[in-house]
């Protein structure tokens, strides 16, 4: 069998490494575009914060390592085409065009960052925060004593995580965001408050019900971001608008995202091609549903399944749920399943229910407030996903209603699960178990 990976980042090298080593006999050929593969852009953020120095701690694993291990890599190759009647993907490098057969191909391409056109301006300091080049371009950004102000145009995950790091460098930073709160896809204006509250009381200027016109060159250096609100000054800027599936290459079918559609082991409807990570649907468990959850959890786990499925193994992945989490100054935010926005976006029948708790002992050091709020099923009572936030916490209890979840528990459950604790840890009924009692 002769199986083509075309990309080699988190998705295309789990794949490939697994199923190498299941198969090695295999022919296994990975096509990057890149001179570099496994780079976890996940630690871009804290890199740019100062953190960390070095990008090789990003990297996980190095061309050499993945040739040494058998695989067939050609990096700085790209695909620029599919010949399914052929079976066989066409590759430019160095400007040559190459053929290579497959029996087997699994589309990695990843996305890339939304960037609206803005206008014309000066590119020199404005970025996105996806590759090795970019942590690069904007630590050095960040790093120039002239560069003060930080502008973020879009408060998602990665807008507040370079918010937090430029904060951390002490830069005054201005976040326009085009929804009325912070996290909007994945948390509720009642969950939010508090870590916008702290966003400002840091010196943040943040302005929600804004949305960026343009960009322009400023007289003095810098730009001037034009917004419906009035402009704003900035020496850096930063986008964060989202992604764009990598597939218009494939005549495939297509979620309204732009990701291929793929049955829940990733294969396309050619029975020959599949496709996981940041270009595809995957599963969601809770709403039993194909969404698009492009996160690196989600194309590792699905790659490493396909590849032992593929390999012959008898293995099933139930699907995903979206798990995710976030440091934004003091805060930990984490959601899990169908939070409040993805349940009124599906139309999925659902109740909700907020507690406000403490996630320890008063008589220990470390007492803070923390939120949770549950989504269920109003008649079965089973949980569908939840939100918390606060400032010591939110992520372990994430987890723990992510297996919840999974086992699709109901509240009244939750209500009673035997969590651990101890004074500097919890308090005896955990938060959680006070959010399944009173969600009824
Ligand atoms: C700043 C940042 C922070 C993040 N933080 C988190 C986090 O904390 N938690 C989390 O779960 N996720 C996080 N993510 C998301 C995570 O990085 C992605 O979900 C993950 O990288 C997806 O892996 P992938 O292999 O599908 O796609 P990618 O990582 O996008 O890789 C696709 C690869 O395909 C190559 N390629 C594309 N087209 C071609 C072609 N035609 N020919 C050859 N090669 C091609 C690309 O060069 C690339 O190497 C973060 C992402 C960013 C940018």
């Amino acid at each position: 069998m002769k199986i083509v990976v075309i990309g080699g980042n988190a998705a295309g090298m789990s794949f490939a490494a697994k199923y190498k080593r299941n198969q090695p006999s295999d022919e296994v050929v990975v096509i990057e575009k890149r001179d570099y593969i496994s780079f976890g852009g996940c630690g871009l953020p804290y890199f740019a914060g100062g953190m960390f120095d070095d990008t090789e701690r990003m990297i996980s694993r190095s061309p050499e390592q993945a040739i040494k291990s058998g695989l067939d890599l050609r990096i700085s190759t790209e695909v620029v085409s599919i010949d399914r009647d052929n079976k066989q993907v066409e590759v430019l490098a160095n400007g040559q065009k190459e053929r290579i057969d497959y029996d087997k191909v699994i589309i990695c391409t990843g996305a890339r960052p939304i960037v609206p056109s803005f206008g014309e301006y000066n590119p020199e300091n404005v970025f996105t925060l996806t590759s090795q080049e970019d942590g690069l371009a904007v630590k050095a950004a960040f790093a120039e004593e002239k560069n003060q102000n930080i502008c973020v145009i879009g408060a998602g995950f990665i807008g507040l995580e370079v918010f937090d790091a430029a904060d951390h460098l002490n830069k005054k930073v201005i976040i326009i965001e085009r929804a009325s709160r912070v996290m909007s896809r994945q948390f509720g204006a009642d969950m939010v408050s508090a870590v916008e509250q702290s966003i400002t009381e840091a010196g943040a200027d943040l302005r929600v019900d804004c949305s960026v016109e343009a960009i322009r060159d400023a007289d003095a250096g810098g730009y001037e971001v034009i917004t419906d609100k009035g402009s704003v000054f900035a020496d850096v800027v930063v986008m964060s608008l989202g992604f764009k599936p990598n597939t218009e290459m494939f005549d495939l079918d297509k979620h309204s995202t732009g990701a291929l559609l793929v049955n829940e082991f990733g294969q396309t409807a050619d029975e020959n091609i599949y496709a996981v990570g940041d270009c595809a649907v995957a599963h969601h468990i809770a709403l039993n549903q194909s969404v698009y959850l492009p996160l690196a959890t989600t194309a590792n786990k699905q790659a490493r399944m396909m590849a032992d499925n593929l390999s012959g193994k008898d293995v099933y992945l139930e699907g995903f749920l979206g798990s995710s989490c976030l440091k934004v100054l003091d805060y930990e935010m984490a959601c899990t399943g169908v939070t409040q926005a993805l349940a009124e976006e599906s139309g999925i029948e659902h109740k909700i229910s907020v507690i406000s708790d403490k996630n320890q002992t008063d008589y220990c050091p470390g007492q803070e407030d923390i939120k949770v709020k549950l989504i269920y099923n109003p008649t079965t009572k089973v949980i569908l996903g939840g939100e918390i936030v606060g400032k010591k916490g939110a992520v372990s209890r994430i987890n723990a209603l992510a297996v919840a979840i999974t086992a699709k528990m109901t509240t009244s459950q939750l209500g009673y699960l035997d969590f651990c604790y101890a004074p500097p840890f919890a308090r005896t009924w955990d938060a959680l178990n006070v959010a399944g009692n009173v969600a009824k």
